[in-house]
C-alpha cells in the first residue's frame, strides 16, 4: 500500500548523453513541507518535471497521491499544483481571465470557481493587478500568478520550483508565510537556493548534487550533533595538529594555515564534551597563543557546504 504523497524509486533521467538525475529514492508524507536543495545543475528542475508528468523518465518508478507519473499522468495532474522555475503566462491575456481560464481547464467546479480565483488573488496577493496584461508584468508579480495558478485547483500536492525567484524581501516573507500556511493541509516539494528560506519553513530537506541526494533528513537532527571547537592559533604549524590529536576528548582535528601565519583548527570532540577551557589553557601552556576560540553549532548552511563540497557529514 502506498500511503506517500510523493514516491520516486531508482528515477533515472538522462538528457542523450548527460545524466541529469541518477536513480535517486524518497518518499514525502502527506502534509510534510520538504525543501529540495542542491547547486545549479543538481536535478532538481528535472526531478521535479518529471514528478509533475512535463519529462518522461529514462528508468525507475515516481508516484504522487499514489498515481503512477507514467502511466496515470491526468490522475497526478489532478492532484498537483505546479510552479514551474519560469512561469509560462500568455502575455495578452489579464490576471483575474487567466485563472478563471486556468480554473476552467482543471475542472474546478463552476459553483466554486469564482470563489476560487477570488481566494488565489487574495492568498498570492495579485488582487491590485487583476486588471492587468499579463505581458507587462514584473518578474515578482509572474510568479506570483504563477502560484495562484499551482494553487487555483486546491491541489493536494505542490511542488514548487524556486517560488520566491525574482520577489523583493517583503513579498518573499509573504510568499514562505503562504507556503507555510498551505502546510500540513498540503504537501510541498520546494527548491530554492535561499538556505534561510529552508531554515524557517521546512522540516526536512533533500539536498541533490550531480543528480544523486546526498542527504535527507529532519532540520532539527542538526541540532543535535555536537558543535565543533573551532580556534585560531599562532605557533608551530606542524606540530599543534598532532599535539591536539593527543588530547582527551579530541576526535578529530582539521587545520588550515591562515594568511597572518596563524594556524585555522577545528576540533571535533567526543559528544558531551565541550574542551574551550581546558584545550585554551593548555595551549597557552604551551607558548603558543589563541586568537579566537569558540564552539561553532552545525546549521543548514554549514551542511549544505559540507554536502555539496563531498565532505564528511
Ligand atoms: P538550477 O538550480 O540551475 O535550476 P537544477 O538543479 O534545477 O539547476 P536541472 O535543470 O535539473 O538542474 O539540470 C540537471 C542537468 O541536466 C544539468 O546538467 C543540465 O545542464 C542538464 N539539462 C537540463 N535540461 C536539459 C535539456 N533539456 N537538455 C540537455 N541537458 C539538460
Amino acid at each position: 500500500m502506498n500511503d506517500q504523497a510523493i514516491r520516486v524509486d531508482n528515477l533515472c533521467k538522462r538528457y542523450g548523453p548527460v545524466v541529469a538525475v541518477d536513480r535517486i529514492n524518497f518518499q514525502v508524507a502527506p502534509g510534510e513541507l520538504v525543501g529540495f536543495l542542491g547547486p545549479n545543475g543538481a536535478g532538481k528542475s528535472t526531478s521535479m518535471r518529471v514528478l509533475t508528468t512535463f519529462l518522461p523518465a529514462t528508468s525507475g518508478v515516481a508516484s504522487v497521491c499514489g498515481f503512477d507519473v507514467m502511466n496515470d499522468s491526468m490522475k497526478v495532474r489532478e492532484c498537483i499544483g505546479y510552479l514551474p522555475e519560469s512561469v509560462p503566462l500568455y502575455p495578452e491575456m489579464r490576471v483575474e481571465e487567466y485563472l478563471v481560464y486556468r480554473a476552467k481547464l482543471k475542472q474546478v467546479d463552476r459553483s466554486i470557481r469564482k470563489a476560487r480565483v477570488e481566494n488565489c488573488l487574495e492568498k498570492c496577493r495579485v488582487k491590485e493587478v487583476r486588471r492587468r496584461l499579463l505581458g507587462t508584468l514584473s518578474k515578482g508579480y509572474r510568479q506570483r500568478v504563477g502560484l495562484a495558478d499551482a494553487l487555483i485547483a486546491d491541489p493536494k500536492v505542490l511542488i514548487l520550483d524556486e517560488p520566491t525567484s525574482g520577489l523583493d524581501p517583503i513579498q518573499i516573507r509573504q510568499t514562505l508565510e503562504t507556503i507555510k500556511e498551505l502546510a500540513g493541509t498540503h504537501t510541498v516539494l520546494l527548491s530554492t537556493h535561499i538556505l534561510s528560506e529552508v531554515e524557517a519553513i521546512c522540516d526536512r530537506v533533500i539536498i541533490i548534487n550531480r543528480g544523486t541526494i546526498r542527504w535527507d533528513g529532519k532540520l532539527s537532527k542538526l541540532g543535535e550533533q555536537v558543535p565543533l571547537l573551532v580556534m585560531e592559533v599562532r605557533g608551530p604549524a606542524e606540530q599543534i595538529p598532532l599535539w591536539l590529536e593527543g588530547q582527551p576528548g579530541v576526535k578529530k582535528v582539521v587545520t588550515k594555515p591562515m594568511e597572518d601565519g596563524l594556524l585555522s583548527v577545528e576540533i571535533e570532540q567526543e559528544r558531551g564534551q565541550d574542551l574551550r577551557e581546558s584545550l585554551g589553557k593548555k595551549v597557552i601552556e604551551k607558548g603558543w597563543s589563541i586568537r579566537r576560540l569558540d564552539l561553532r553549532r552545525r546549521n543548514l548552511e554549514g551542511l549544505y557546504t559540507d554536502v555539496v563540497l563531498n565532505r564528511e557529514t
